[in-house]
């Protein structure tokens, strides 16, 4: 990164030299023209880099290999990116539940799962609830039988009822 920008301050460099050379020989419309050429240029360039920085954020973002595996499972004929992270650019979440939520999703908390298989500790990898399943994100938020009789029942409960107040 620092590279392309050593990269882009030098070709503006070149082509404010190159402005400057032009201003000599020409006249003061000239020059307001070179200079809106210019401004122009930059901008292009500018895009270009923030464009291009975004892309390798992405690729990274997407080639790690727990921290990549939201956007690899969601089917997008079956997701609604946009909508899926609305709630990310509202903003009214906090800060801290944020990111709780986003490393629940990336499967970035420590599970027994993730403890056995991930960090190759010699921890048990099944659900310390139910003991029957292995113990991942998955399955704590909806395929556990012990939480379904309590946690599960009193969130779809907590749902119904912010929706009929949401509806009313
Ligand atoms: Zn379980």
């Amino acid at each position: 990164m620092m590279m392309m920008m050593m990269m882009m301050m030098m070709m503006m460099i070149i082509i404010i030299i190159q402005a400057v050379r032009t201003h000599q020989h020409n006249t003061d419309s000239a020059v307001l023209q070179a200079a809106r050429c210019l401004k122009t240029e930059i901008q292009k360039e500018t895009r270009k880099m923030k464009d291009s920085i975004a892309e390798k954020t992405k690729e990274r973002w997407h080639g790690k290999r727990m921290h990549g595996q939201l956007p690899h499972n969601l089917d997008e004929k079956l997701v609604d990116i946009e909508q899926s992270y609305r709630w990310l650019k509202s903003g009214d979440t906090k800060g801290e539940t944020e990111s709780k939520i986003v490393a629940a999703q990336e499967e970035a908390i420590s599970t027994n799962y993730f403890k056995n298989k991930i960090l190759k500790e010699e921890t048990e990898s099944k659900c310390r609830l139910c003991k029957q399943h292995e113990e991942t994100i998955g399955h704590l938020t909806s395929g556990c039988p012990i939480s379904a009789k309590n946690e599960y029942l009193m969130r779809h409960d907590k749902v119904c009822t912010h929706l009929h107040y949401s509806i009313c």
